[in-house]
């Protein structure tokens, strides 16, 4: 079974019946003008909507602009973005730079582009903060597990050996020479919990170079905002309920922030009636238990994707006691189902009854 964690707009609800975060339109008014090709027109802006299939999931970017033609120009060069990042990270493509760094594990250095170092960097320091709950060398268990493709339980002996494989102190990023090592032949960079994150990071950025006052960026369930909408309103989003599917169990309004959930619902199998799910515990392997979703509000999407995947597997506590440590916000659905609201958020977000 496969599902996807997405923010959506209410607007768009019927499109994203698969996802996790939902934009959604707050007041009685209709919805906003988001045509699913071509754009619609409020005051002297425009806003264009348009979605591709791109990192393995649908990308879905919308720009607020002063015509058409910047609108949609903008838009060219978010997805061109995501797939340049596509191109570089996936490890689907051999030639990609991590699939080098993981080809050399035990071998040799593998010297990386700025920006891959820099992602490297960021995902190495929110595990700490974690106490690695956040891990990006979980590569091996998470080919062993092989959530959604082909699932299985691994067997305790291969968990175990797997286990000699997921230390990410393991990894040497040489600031220096900027080269990545990966110590021992077998590890594995995964950065399925924070790239997503990155590559809707990078493709606001450029949207706005290239002229969009506002936009949304959604990679699955890691969204980007800035700016505002054409009508000068913020961004209304909903967050999925994580066991009612199409159900919006939050909301709040965003502006220059960005919003990551992460679920035990976007990606699982149920065997003898146990769900297992797609995010992992590092020190057992198994999936995480502590909860049911995590929603982070961070001001960058790096860091909103990777702490939602961290926090998962610190569970309701811990993870709380560090998102308040950091000045964040977070929405956090515990084992039971109890909902938990951060303190920055507790005035912004509005729970559905
Ligand atoms: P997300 O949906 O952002 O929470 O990311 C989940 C994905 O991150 C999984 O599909 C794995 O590719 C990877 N992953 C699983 N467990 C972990 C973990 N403990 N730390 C970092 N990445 C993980
Ligand atoms: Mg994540």
């Amino acid at each position: 079974m496969q599902r996807r964690a997405a923010l959506f707009l209410l607007a768009c609800i019927p499109f994203f019946t698969a996802c996790a975060i939902i934009p959604i339109s707050k007041s009685s008014s209709p919805p906003p003008p988001f045509p699913s090709a071509g754009g619609g027109k409020v005051g002297s802006s425009v806003t264009v909507k348009r979605a591709q299939f791109l990192m393995g999931t649908l990308v879905e970017l919308t720009a607020v602009a002063p015509g058409d033609v910047i609108a949609q120009a903008a838009l060219t060069a978010g997805f061109q973005e995501i797939r340049r990042l596509e191109n570089m990270l996936s490890t689907w493509i051999e030639t990609s730079e991590l699939s080098r760094i993981n080809q050399a594990a035990g071998l040799e250095p593998i010297g990386v582009s700025a920006e891959t170092f820099d992602l490297l960097r960021r995902a190495l320091e929110v595990a700490e903060y974690t106490e690695g709950g956040f891990n990006i060398a979980i590569g091996p268990a998470v080919r062993l597990w092989n959530i959604p493709e082909a699932p299985r339980i691994p067997s305790a002996m291969e968990l175990e050996i797997a286990a000699q494989y997921v230390d990410y102190r393991r990894i040497h990023l040489d600031q220096t020479r900027r080269t990545v090592f990966l110590e021992k032949p077998g590890m594995r960079i995964d950065i399925g919990g924070i790239g997503k994150g990155f590559a809707a990071e990078k493709a606001a950025a450029v949207m706005r170079e290239n002229g969009a006052k506002g936009g949304l960026v959604a990679v699955a369930g890691d969204f980007r905002v800035f700016g505002r909408r054409a009508d000068g309103t913020a961004w209304p989003l909903g967050i999925q309920h994580p066991r009612e599917p199409g159900k919006v169990l939050a909301m709040l309004d965003v502006t220059d922030e960005a919003v990551s959930t992460s679920g035990d619902y976007e990606r699982y199998f149920l065997k003898d009636g146990v769900r297992y799910h797609h995010i992992l515990d590092p020190q057992t392997l198994q999936p995480a238990r502590l909860c049911q979703s995590v929603t982070i509000i961070a001001p960058d999407a790096t860091t909103a994707d990777a702490l939602a995947t961290g926090v998962f597997v610190m569970g309701p506590a811990r993870g709380m006691a560090l998102v308040e440590r950091l000045g964040l916000g977070a929405v956090i659905v515990d084992a039971q189902g109890m909902v938990i609201v951060s303190s920055r958020l507790r005035d912004r977000v509005t729970l559905s009854p």
